[in-house]
C-alpha cells in the first residue's frame, strides 16, 4: 500500500504509523545534511552541513534555524552522551570531539597506534561511556567534505574509544566503507552500514550485525539488510529494536528479524535520523538540502539503554 508518504510493506509496520503521517520539512538550505542529534535538555536538533562546513540547529519551541558552529571542522555524525553533552565525527581535523557543558570542545581521539584516522563518520556511546565510531575515508578523498590526502591507516575500521584509559581499539576491520552505526537495546548487538558501494564497483550497500561480547569483542558480522533504495548511511532503533534507516528513496524501516516491512517516502535521498520531541516518538531526518521530521507511533529507544 502505498498512502501518498507512506510504504506499508508488512503488516507489522501499520501500528508504527498513522494514516495522517505526514513528511514535514523543516529546513531547505543545506549541501549535504548529516549528522542529527537530538538534545532533549535544550529541545533542539543539531545537525551538520558538511560540505558548507557548519553546523545548524533547529530549535523546537519555535522553529527557528540557526548557525549552531560554523566552521565547525567539517563535522559529520553527532550523538548525546550520557551527561548530555554532544560528541561530534570531524573530518577536517580527523577526530572525535565532546562538547562540553561550559561550550569548550574536547578532542577525544584522533589517531590509532600514531597513525591519524581517516575521518570519523558516525557515532554512539555506549552506556559504559564507550565512544564507538566508524572511519571510512569520505572526508579525506577529496576537498569537498574535509582536507583531500592519503590514508594513513590503510583501511577504514569500526573502533572502540573509552576515554576513562584513552585506549582506541579496532572492532572490526573487515568493512570497505562502514558508516553509521547502532546498538541493541540491551547493547548485545551492534549493527553497523557499509557503503562501500561507492567506491567499489557493486560493493557493499547493507547493514550488518555483530554480537557484542561482555569484553567487548565483536562477533558474527552477517549481513542484517541489503538496501533495495540507493545505499544505508545512518540509522537508530526504536524501543522495539526495529531499525529506521536511511535509504536513496526516503526511511526504511526494518522488524528486528529483518524483514523490511516500510518506508516514509522523502523526496531527497536520506542520509540520518534521529528520534526526538518531548515524547521520543518524532523522527527527525536529513536529507541531502534538507531536514525533515515525521511523527510516528514509535518511540525512540531510550537515550541510556538498561543493561540486563
Ligand atoms: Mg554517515
Amino acid at each position: 500500500m502505498v498512502d501518498n508518504e507512506l510504504e506499508v510493506l508488512d503488516e507489522r509496520f501499520t501500528p508504527c504509523v498513522t494514516r495522517s503521517t505526514r513528511v514535514e520539512r523543516l529546513y531547505k538550505g543545506c549541501i549535504w545534511a548529516e549528522g542529527p542529534a537530538y538534545v532533549a535538555a535544550g529541545r533542539y536538533v543539531v545537525w551538520s552541513d558538511i560540505p558548507n562546513d557548519r553546523m545548524l540547529r533547529w530549535d523546537e519551541t519555535n522553529g527557528a534555524v540557526g548557525v549552531f558552529r560554523e566552521p565547525s571542522g567539517y563535522t559529520n555524525g553527532n550523538t548525546v552522551d550520557a551527561a548530555g553533552r554532544l560528541v561530534t565525527c570531524e573530518h577536517g581535523a580527523r577526530c572525535v570531539t565532546r562538547t562540553e557543558h561550559d561550550g569548550s570542545v574536547t578532542m577525544l581521539v584522533d589517531r590509532f597506534e600514531g597513525r591519524r584516522l581517516n575521518s570519523p563518520n558516525d557515532v554512539v556511546v555506549a552506556s559504559d561511556g564507550a565512544v564507538w565510531f566508524t572511519d571510512p575515508t569520505y572526508g579525506i578523498d577529496s576537498d569537498d567534505q574535509g582536507h583531500k590526502t592519503e590514508s594513513e591507516i590503510g583501511g577504514c575500521h569500526v573502533y572502540r574509544f573509552d576515554p576513562g584509559s584513552g585506549e582506541c581499539r579496532v572492532v572490526a576491520d573487515d568493512f570497505v566503507q562502514p558508516n553509521g552505526l547502532a546498538f541493541s537495546l540491551d547493547e548485545r548487538m551492534l549493527y553497523v552500514a557499509d557503503t562501500g558501494i561507492t567506491h567499489v564497483p557493486g560493493g557493499p550497500r547493507h547493514i550488518r550485525a555483530f554480537a557484542v561480547s561482555p569484553g567487548n569483542a565483536l562477533s558474527g558480522g552477517e549481513v542484517f539488510a541489503t538496501c533495495t533504495a540507493g545505499a544505508f548511511d545512518g540509522f537508530r532503533l526504536d524501543e522495539a529494536g526495529r531499525i529506521w534507516t536511511s535509504a536513496g528513496d526516503g526511511v526504511h524501516c526494518y522488524d528486528p528479524d529483518g524483514t523490511l516491512i516500510g518506508k516514509v517516502l522523502v523526496p531527497e535521498p536520506v542520509s540520518n535520523v534521529v528520534f526526538g520531541g518531548p515524547g521520543r516518538n518524532r523522527l527527525f531526518i536529513t536529507a541531502t538540502t534538507s531536514l525533515y521530521s515525521v511523527l510516528l507511533l514509535v518511540t525512540g529507544a531510550p537515550a541510556r539503554p538498561a543493561l540486563g
